[in-house]
């Protein structure tokens, strides 16, 4: 994501807040203190109402990563491994690096960040009621009794049963649990974030021309949101559905278009092959072993007056940072590994020898081919 910054490591997950984060925690601080906090407990001074706001927004983040957190740990347990932690303008996102292995993991999961907020509110709500019986001051209780019902809202939004958000999650372990398919799960999920988010644009807009309100507007924007991210989570599983029992060999291009290591830019640019239908080459060295790949993007990037002095060597991906797969492997797999590098394409050998390539474009086209030829029904929304 773009505009995050660093902020180190917690409970060992590595935690980058979006500089958006700042605008809601000024929003969230502005409203309390000259809307909320003023409306309950009067008679304060503006700098009280603000120093109240801020500390409250600040626990309130507190909370929102105590959230994501709780995802992460549940994640570590089931070995999923975790990317990181991210706070930004819609809440907070605990990146993992693969799909849970079990729906029992799924559930679990994905159950933790709502129970970790509904848990908080109950211990806020706890608190604000043992402050008021110990007669401290109003404020200070409005501002810990509006910590527990925004974490109640947190709680209960996120168990919304729509992907991605974690109710969605839910759904899909329940879905995998049930009919033993993770893909058709995933997909459903999907498919019922959507119609969550066309719901929350349909109320946002309603709220917006009928009630005049500004958080309509904030709600179309979730709904929004919620609705890409649930798109292509759909699609992504659909590709992938779709990919099942499709071998490397049935989508690569065989015999593929090599180019010496030792050949310069210009020469690669000038050959026959280019304009062809090929725009990704393995590298070959001078005993013709596969040292990495080039492609034309990469060409093209050389400046031109170095074109006629930059080696193919010079600016291939080394082998090493390229993918592998052998005929035989599905092609699923592999697109995982591609999905995980810039690279674009992954080469093909057999017995030591490069057989074929296989570019994002070939799996997307097989993808579609067997999305003509058998299409996965529809389960639920
Ligand atoms: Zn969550």
């Amino acid at each position: 994501m773009n505009g995050n910054i660093k902020l180190g490591r917690i409970a060992g997950f590595a935690l980058s807040v979006n500089w958006s984060v700042l605008i809601i925690a000024w929003l969230l601080s502005w409203s309390l203190a000259t809307t909320s906090l003023p409306h309950h407990a009067y008679g304060h001074s503006e700098f009280t109402y603000w120093l109240t706001g801020l500390g409250a927004a600040a626990i309130f983040f507190a909370s929102l990563l105590a959230h994501e957190v709780a995802h992460a740990v549940v994640a570590r347990r089931h070995e999923v491994e975790v990317e990181g932690l991210t706070l930004w303008l819609f809440g907070g996102v605990a990146t993992l690096k693969s799909d849970p292995p079990t729906p029992r993991a799924d559930f679990r999961i994905a159950g933790a960040g709502p129970a970790a907020s509904l848990g908080l509110a109950a211990g806020f709500e706890l608190i604000a009621v043992g402050l008021q019986a110990l007669d401290t001051a109003h404020l200070v209780v409005v501002a810990v009794a509006w910590l527990a019902g925004i974490n109640l809202m947190l709680g209960l939004l996120n168990l919304i049963p729509g992907a991605p958000l974690d109710g969605g999650r839910i759904l899909r372990a329940f879905m995998w649990h049930r009919h033993g398919d993770q893909l058709r799960a995933t997909i459903s999920a999907a498919r019922a974030g959507g119609v969550v988010a066309a719901i929350l644009v349909g109320l946002g807009v309603l709220e917006f021309v009928v009630g005049a309100s500004m958080s309509g507007l904030w709600l179309v924007f979730i709904g929004w949101f919620v609705g890409s991210a649930a798109r292509s989570e759909g699609a992504d599983a659909l590709t992938r559905a779709n990919l099942r029992g499709v071998e490397v060999c049935d989508a690569m291009s065989v015999e593929p278009v090599t180019a010496a290591e030792t050949m310069v830019a210009n020469e690669l640019l000038g050959t026959d092959a280019v304009g062809g239908r090929h725009s990704t080459y393995p590298v070959l060295d001078d005993r013709g072993n596969v040292t990495g790949m080039v492609t034309l993007d990469r060409v093209g990037s050389v400046r031109p007056a170095d074109r006629a002095s930059t080696t193919l060597a010079q600016i291939a991906i080394p082998l090493l940072d390229v993918p592998v797969a052998a005929p035989t492997d599905s092609l699923w797999s592999l697109m995982d590994r591609l999905d995980a590098t810039p690279v674009g394409a992954a080469l093909v050998f057999e017995h030591g020898n490069l057989v074929g390539i296989v570019t994002v474009g070939d799996v997307a086209r097989a993808a579609e081919a067997r999305r003509v030829e058998n299409p996965v029904p529809r389960l639920v929304p």
